[in-house]
């Protein structure tokens, strides 16, 4: 395919305002492309060059090279670029007019494709050391010298790294299943096969060349995360065991960071709970499951959980933090020593294990780890009452846990990879007086500082992730909770994020001073949740099940802190915010 027919897919996606609309031009635009191009195309454009696990493509081109590159490729000087970036707003808009009054247009030079463009900014991503920034400016040039001027416009944005077609996804997953699938059901079938092998352009390819056979046969293999399985949340030991059909596993809840750890002959791999590869957090760790999984191939699941090292005992997330460092991690290792708690098993040699039920997935994880002191089993307990299930609670919380997940453990209770569901419940320690839990919340808006807040934001538009619709709804405002220190950073923070229009998949009634694009997670706690008229969250199933129309929104929202291991499609869903504005109304009747 041509560069200049994506870009002008991409300058459509830029004018729509629905998603429906979004996924036919997506639909239509990987149906043009050929099967060896198509997982490109699906990277590009979700605005990254490879599946996520492999990491974050580092371009390392920063405003200034750019403006280089387009005043080396169209004469223009550097002062009047930014004269035009000023009153434009943008580099790409910069580069597309740059490259339009350079009226020589380059036209003998061949048309550039999209295979190409990738090619060239794989190069620059893997460019480092001396004399890297020289040729990135020089591959740059290159492009921008054989671009036509809305070429320019997006080779500019994806340098730096500033796409913004707010394209996720799970859009991705919608407009191939319409592209090459047929029924509705297939959508689901695409979103197991995305679930297992979260790999945007490996799945495009696939469905692409083999359809829906080919999604069914898509094994998990190791060193490809799978994504993880979620809990829903209860406050009520009774209506949990209820849930649960009387009987169930009570497991502590380890507050430490989730993590999968795949076992490939002697390579080991940890992806975190965004399935960012951490290995390199913890030599520990690859040294205790290369010595304690008995097993040649495997993926195991659990919380790494820092421990103290005079005491042995557990010590909060937080302390995780000093291994998210790359130099000197030796040193930090055994400063900070962590524990492995193990909780799941998704496959040992060869075999797949999602579709076992959870106490025979248990029996298998016992059988291949051998006895040790660090790469453990997690605290579990089979439980029939509620008396049993608040014992089991409290030691857990005496042992510095955050509560309980319980889990089913009927015939059905099967590992649901990327899926929040009742399998699954966790019962944490009731913060009293307010909110019965936070909740993690994506910024879509900023409302600009006055007074002493000059300068940075005042406010910002928080939204829940709706993931059957695959968009995000508004519940709140969110002023306080920043030190000033949160609040200096803000504008740096926010900056590359900035739209000039409302998102499509954001919904919002209210018009902030600045849209943001759906990035950054925060966790945030209230007073109460509420019914609201002004924002959107849940309002279809407020309609349906309270007759009332209104969003739930959040009283007196307050920052506790950024979740950069969540990504926006982890954030809390209208669903459970309903559920507990529904157990909060619950609470107040008793
Ligand atoms: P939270 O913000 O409450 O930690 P979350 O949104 O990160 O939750 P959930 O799936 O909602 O993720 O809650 C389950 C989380 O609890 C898991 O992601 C995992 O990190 C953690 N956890 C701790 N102990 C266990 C356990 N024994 N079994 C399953 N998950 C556990």
């Amino acid at each position: 395919m041509l560069f200049e027919t994506l870009c002008d897919y991409y300058d459509r996606l830029e004018k729509i305002t629905g998603k429906i609309e979004m996924i036919k031009i997506l639909a239509d635009l990987f149906k043009r492309s050929e099967a060896d191009e198509i997982d490109k195309i699906a990277y590009l454009t979700v605005g990254e060059l490879w599946p996520d696990y492999l990491g974050h493509p580092e371009l390392g081109i920063a405003e200034r090279m750019a403006l280089r590159a387009i005043s080396k490729t169209t004469g223009l000087t550097i002062e009047r670029l930014e004269k035009m970036l000023k009153s434009l707003g943008d580099l790409g808009k910069v580069a597309e007019k740059a490259i339009m009054m350079k009226k020589i247009q380059a036209l003998l030079i061949q048309p550039l494709t999209v295979k190409e463009i990738y090619e060239k900014f794989v190069k620059i991503a893997h460019a480092s050391g001396p004399g890297s920034q020289d040729l990135k400016l020089r591959i740059l040039t290159g492009l921008l010298v054989s671009a036509k001027p809305i070429e320019a416009r997006y080779i500019i944005r994806i340098a730096l790294g500033q796409l913004r077609l707010g394209v996720g996804e799970m859009t991705i997953l919608d407009a191939l299943a319409e592209a090459f699938l047929r029924t509705k059901e297939n959508r689901e079938i695409i979103e197991r096969a995305y679930n297992k092998a979260p790999d945007i352009g490996y799945i495009a390819k696939v469905v692409a060349l083999e359809g829906e056979e080919g999604l069914r046969k898509i094994k998990i293999e190791p060193g490809r995360p799978i994504r993880p399985m979620l809990a829903e949340r209860l406050q009520d030991p009774s209506e949990i065991l209820k849930k649960m059909g009387g009987v169930c596993a009570a497991e502590w809840k380890f507050d430490g960071e989730r993590s999968q750890i795949h076992k490939k002959g002697d390579k080991i791999f940890i992806f975190s709970r965004r399935l960012e590869n951490i290995t390199y957090q913890y030599p520990d760790v690859v040294e205790y499951a290369k010595k304690y999984i008995k097993a040649n191939e495997a993926i195991v699941e659990g919380e790494i959980v820092a421990i103290d090292p005079e005491t042995g005992e557990m010590r909060p997330f937080q302390e995780l933090m000093h291994r998210k460092r790359k130099y000197d991690i030796h040193k930090v290792m055994e400063e900070y020593p962590v524990r492995v708690f193990l909780f799941d098993i998704m496959y040992v040699d060869g075999e797949e294990l999602l579709d076992h039920p959870y106490p025979e997935r248990r029996k298998r994880l016992e059988e291949i780890i051998v006895k040790n002191d660090w790469l453990v089993l997690a605290q579990s307990k089979i439980v029939n009452s509620v008396e049993e299930l608040e014992k089991f609670f409290l030691e857990a919380i005496a042992a510095g846990c955050e509560g309980l997940v319980i889990k089913s453990i009927n015939d059905d209770s099967i590992y649901q990879a990327g899926a929040r569901g009742w399998l699954w419940i966790k019962y944490k320690r009731d913060y009293k007086s307010e909110m019965a839990d936070t909740v993690d919340l994506v910024v879509v808006g900023a409302f600009a500082g006055k007074g002493r807040r000059a300068g940075t934001y005042g406010a910002l538009l928080l939204a829940a992730y709706n993931p059957d619709k695959d968009v995000f709804e508004t519940v709140c405002k969110v002023g306080s909770g920043f030190t000033d220190a949160d609040l200096a950073q803000l504008p740096n923070l926010l900056k590359p994020y900035i739209v000039d229009k409302k998102p499509v998949r954001v919904i919002s009634d209210l018009e902030p001073d600045y849209w943001i694009e759906p990035k950054l997670v925060m966790e945030v706690i209230g007073a109460e949740l509420t019914l609201s008229p002004v924002h959107t969250a849940a309002r279809d199933l407020v309609k349906q099940r309270l007759g009332k129309d209104a969003g739930i929104a959040i009283r007196f929202p307050r920052f506790l802190r950024w979740r950069t291991d969540k990504s926006p499609e982890d954030a809390t869903t209208p669903k459970e915010l309903l559920e507990m504005y529904l157990s909060q109304l619950k609470s107040i009747e008793k």
